[in-house]
């Protein structure tokens, strides 16, 4: 009974000393990290632009003693270190910024014009420096191979397919997990939130052009007016998700934009929609797709168009991406590790959201188990006074970056150590 004692004792103790051992390591490099974070904010680059960026990111990967290669897949940058035998586990920042013009006031704010890190990816990009720091200093605590990769152009949901085309597995080793980390616009600085399975919705860039026969304004007899058409074609694409779709499928059809007409008195020839679709299983994602088509023909149809000025519906493949499925077992287990590291109040489970990613490109089709896992970036007094919280995208959105860095570090640490031990 008191060996069982000492035994359970001397576990807790070294328990507690290694995640100590993260902590006190994080106090010691937060400064630094905080400081190229703000260097990072302030000059942010576009996607597919992301060369002082990606140069940052790789040369202070190289300093901490990683093997770097730059340019794969245009900006990306891949960081190796090799430990003895073990699984490699690839672990993923993304670089760019967003063309929006930031609105915060703060003292390290964007000094690029139109161009802002409204998404955190800064804060992402210091937080695997710092991880890739604290896992030179703890190498024996891992075996295996950690792959960092600095992923260019995921606003344009083109970065992952990009590095995925320039071999980056072929070259650099094929992971047994791949792992990412997003900050969040709603949640407390530094804690954590996952969600096994379905995390972030696929998303398909959808154009209609509504052909119809243009004309004087005073005469729509002898018209087929467009703009009447695609009136009814917005209202009847929201049919598909509430009279085809179960509720329990997820679905969001968005016309965000409809430009047709120049003259009040002129019926034009062709009015344009612009949507964006929103769906998790992969199913639902190609029966919503026809659906719209189907009811856009439809409607032009009954509308007296004649076949041969059937609307247009393209789908933009290059501006498409496939939902964010998380390994349910991957996700669990590195819960179980954060929760034992970081404490249950500090991670929480969460739902899934309609917004997108490509970082779930990185599995190949479900072959390479991948988790993205959530970081608050908010300071917890603003959520508790019930102010507005700008939202990711936003002008205003401004993370807390010591108490972000600091938790995302952590549990990224923790992740790599749970599946390289
Ligand atoms: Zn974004
Ligand atoms: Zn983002």
């Amino acid at each position: 009974m008191r060996c069982m004692k000492s035994i359970l004792l001397a576990f807790f103790v070294a328990g507690s000393a290694s995640a100590q051992s993260i902590d006190s390591i994080i106090d010691r490099e937060l400064p630094t990290l905080v400081e190229t974070y703000k260097a990072l904010h302030a000059a942010p680059e576009l996607s597919l632009h992301e060369e002082k960026t990606s140069a940052t990111v790789a040369s202070k990967l190289r300093a901490l003693g990683y093997s770097v290669t730059d340019n794969v897949g245009g900006c990306g940058v891949v960081a190796t270190m090799k430990n003895g035998d073990g699984p490699v586990v690839l672990v993923r920042t993304d670089m760019d910024a967003l063309p929006v013009q930031e609105q915060t006031g703060l003292p390290y704010a964007s000094q690029v014009a139109n161009t802002m890190h409204a998404c955190g990816h800064d804060i992402h990009m210091a937080t695997l420096i710092g991880t890739a720091s604290a896992l030179t200093q703890l190498k024996n605590r891992w075996h295996g191979t950690v792959m960092l990769v600095g992923q260019p152009a995921e606003e344009v949901l083109q970065g992952a397919s990009a590095m995925l085309r320039d071999r980056i597995y072929e070259r650099f080793g094929q992971p047994a997990y791949a792992i990412a980390l997003h900050d969040s616009s709603s949640l407390p600085a530094g804690q954590i939130a996952y969600c096994p399975g379905y995390f972030m919705a696929a998303s398909d860039a959808v154009n209609i052009t509504i052909r119809g026969l243009g004309g004087h304004g005073a005469m729509p007899q002898s018209t087929k007016d467009p703009i009447v058409v695609a009136a009814q074609v917005v209202l009847a694409l929201q049919t598909i998700v509430s009279r085809e779709n179960s509720p329990l499928d997820p679905v969001v059809v968005t016309v965000g934009s409809i430009h047709g007409g120049a003259k009040r008195n002129v019926i034009p020839d062709q009015v344009q929609l612009l949507l964006t679709i929103r769906t998790f299983k992969p199913e639902v994602r190609k029966r919503v797709l026809a659906s719209i088509e189907r009811v856009t023909k439809g409607v032009a149809l009954a509308a007296g168009i004649p076949e041969d000025h059937a609307p247009i519906v393209e789908v933009l493949s290059a501006e498409s991406a496939e939902s964010t499925y998380n390994d349910p077992a991957l996700t669990e287990r590195l819960a179980a590790a954060l929760k034992r590291d970081m404490g249950d109040k500090n991670v929480v489970k969460v739902d899934p959201m309609m917004v997108s990613e490509d970082f779930g490109r990185f599995g190949l089709d479900g072959k390479i188990p991948t988790c993205m896992l959530n970081v608050g970036a908010v300071d917890p007094a603003k959520i508790a006074s019930g102010a507005r919280l700008p939202s990711l995208h936003s002008s205003e959105f401004a993370p807390v970056p010591d108490a972000t860095i600091r938790g995302a570090v952590k549990a990224e640490t923790v992740a790599v150590l749970e599946l390289m031990r």
